[in-house]
């Protein structure tokens, strides 16, 4: 069985579910769910996986936008001319981004991650939804705050938006360096996310959403690690680098 969690309350017609890795067809480090072709992983495999998903979920794979993840900050706006790339190995060349903003209903985004939170933002009255790979990275060059910027543009109001945290990895296992600190230090809610040499990237997340006007109420924060919970969760740093990719798929049904 494969189990998939919803990132947001009331989802009706939304799908913004976080997959773990039980229910899959991969093996050895790859067990069992995993979604990312950027791993050393039987292609057969991974796509068997996505079609499982895709299944449980209500959201055919001819209708999945995979951008490449490269931990920057740039958002793509997503469109049913882009889908169809759930079933291939590599996403084509100007799909890189990692942040999707999906202006309409009828197509979905995958995120993947494995440690990094992904962070799914939805407009229930527009049917906006979009989502974010958010690593120290791309969260320090500001990546939910340019899919903020796409989705409030498109004229969602701040007040109206969902947004949900995935698991990722937790504020005790997240040892950092300097380096990391440095770039994350003007962020809102610096101050609480940093304990020592440690750093918890969902508190700082949930700053930088709160700072951008969306209501408390309205952002649901995971509390499950990915390195602390090897039976839910893929985990670069616990497994070394050689491990899958969790994902989480959001948009809207039409
Ligand atoms: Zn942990």
């Amino acid at each position: 069985m494969i189990v998939l969690v919803p990132l947001l309350d009331d989802c009706g017609d939304l799908v913004c579910h976080y997959a773990e890795r039980g229910g899959g067809a991969s093996g050895g480090p790859y067990r069992s769910l995993n979604l990312g072709f950027s791993t050393a992983d039987d292609h057969a495999a991974v796509l068997e996986n996505r079609r499982r998903v895709a299944h449980a979920l209500g959201a055919p794979l001819a209708r999945w936008i995979v951008a490449g993840q490269v931990h920057g900050a740039d958002c793509l706006r997503g469109s049913p001319a882009l889908a169809g790339v759930g079933a291939a190995a590599v996403a084509p060349p100007g799909l890189q981004a990692d942040a999707v903003f999906l202006p309409e209903p009828g197509v979905f985004a995958l995120g993947l991650s494995a440690d990094c939170p992904l962070v799914v933002l939805a407009d229930p009255r527009r049917r906006f939804a979009g989502i974010a790979h958010a690593g120290w990275r791309g969260t320090a060059r500001g990546v939910l705050q340019v899919l903020l910027a796409e989705i409030l543009g498109a004229g969602a109001a701040p007040e109206d938006l969902r947004a949900g945290i995935s698991p990722g990895i937790c504020g005790s296992c997240y040892q950092v360096g300097e380096e990391v600190f440095a770039a994350c230090a003007a962020l809102p809610g610096f101050a609480r996310a940093r304990r020592g040499d440690r750093l918890d990237l969902r508190a700082l997340q949930l700053a930088i959403l709160e700072a951008a006007g969306i209501p408390s109420a309205r952002i649901r924060v995971s509390d499950r690690c990915s390195a602390c919970d090897g039976d839910r969760f893929f985990s670069h740093r616990r497994d070394r680098g050689v491990t899958g990719r969790n994902g989480a798929l959001v948009g809207f049904r039409d």
